[in-house]
């Protein structure tokens, strides 16, 4: 057995934990509840319990290189503190790091998860040519990282790459993070259930309304399945969210010129309803886009670049995510193999 590394991924319903080897591939794989509504007391310990019981499993027969969490939230690096996770309610300015370490006896690695999304996908995912890349990760809120020559780009206090935070609406819908009219507030799975509601409290969306009061579990998924079958309510919502996410990348692909931009996390699924708009949008307004979006013959609207590999010229990829959600999990198994590789 080669070199491993454990990578965990704290979501807010389920806590993963994978040991995966140096090459990448995949030792062991467990999903456990996470707790939370136990208290962080119990998630912390309940983790750090079956990341021993990982470790034994597998230390006597290569070596161990570390511990990786990806944790949602905004994390200061330099403390390993969790300043604030919607998911985790009571993590307030909570010094999570410690905790686990004091519990584990060894050197842990805590970072934002969608940051080790884009971590993953870079070393074995839709990215995996490239030494730069951009992430969004479209899930219950919108996450964003950043990586640059293989290792996440983490700005001063480890909190760039909120992407999901920048401003699509000037007086638009609040968001969680004081702010109003954030792109998670139009491009996540819990935007698309409300903009939805908000078209049927609107009336003549009865399509929508006949679905949401029939299932109970009216999701982002039922209404891309409406938008599917052609009905125009729901296709109106996701242009809606196409619109906002090309607004978005339109800013970052003029500021940061990256190859490959990958879009990834559970309403990723949803691309066939959104990207149209996303690409029209984004060639609408961003020059750089304009001149460096590759050609695709397969693609109904020029400048699609869902399937393209970058020529010589350096074109500009915007893509969906390889992984699924497997990509934080690899990620963060990757975040102690660089850290030995830089010491
Ligand atoms: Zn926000």
């Amino acid at each position: 057995m080669n070199k491993f590394s454990i990578g965990v991924d704290l979501g807010g319903t389920n806590l993963r934990i994978a040991a995966v080897d140096e090459n990448g591939a995949l030792v062991e794989k467990v999903t456990l509840g996470t707790g939370v509504s136990r208290g962080r007391d119990y998630v912390i310990a309940d983790m750090c319990d079956a990341i021993r019981r990982m470790v034994e499993k597998y230390n006597h027969r290569a070596p161990l290189l570390g511990i990786g969490i990806g944790v949602p939230g905004i994390i200061d690096i330099q403390t390993g503190l969790v300043r604030e996770s919607p998911n985790l309610p009571d993590w307030v300015d909570y010094p999570a790091r410690a905790a686990i370490e004091e519990r584990l006896k060894t050197v842990v690695i805590l970072e934002n998860d969608a940051n080790v999304a884009a971590l993953g996908e870079k070393w074995l995912g839709a990215a995996k040519d490239y030494a730069d890349v951009a992430m969004l990760t479209l899930g219950t809120g919108v996450g964003g990282g950043l990586v640059q020559g293989g290792a996440i780009w983490r700005g001063a206090n480890g909190m760039a790459g909120e992407f999901g935070h920048t401003t699509v609406e000037p007086d638009g819908h609040p968001c969680g993070c004081g702010n109003r009219g954030c792109l998670e507030q139009y491009a996540s799975a819990t935007a698309v259930v409300r903009m939805a509601r908000e078209a049927i409290a609107n009336g003549g969306a009865s399509a929508l309304a006949r679905a949401a009061s029939s299932d109970p579990e009216f999701s982002a998924k039922s209404i891309y399945n409406l938008a599917i079958q052609g009905d125009e309510d729901a296709r109106r919502i996701f242009r809606y969210v196409g619109r906002c996410l090309g607004i978005v990348l339109s800013t970052m692909v003029n500021s940061l010129n990256l190859p490959i931009y990958v879009i990834g996390g559970g309403a990723s699924s949803a691309w066939e309803a959104f990207s149209p708009a996303m690409f029209e949008e984004l060639r609408r307004r961003s020059l750089v886009y304009a001149a460096t979006a590759p050609q695709d013959p397969s693609a109904t609207h020029e400048g699609a670049s869902a399937h393209v590999k970058a020529g010589p010229g350096h074109k500009t990829i915007i893509t969906r995510a390889l992984l699924g959600s497997d990509a934080g999990l690899y990620g963060a198994a990757r975040l102690p193999m660089i850290a030995e590789a830089k010491s």
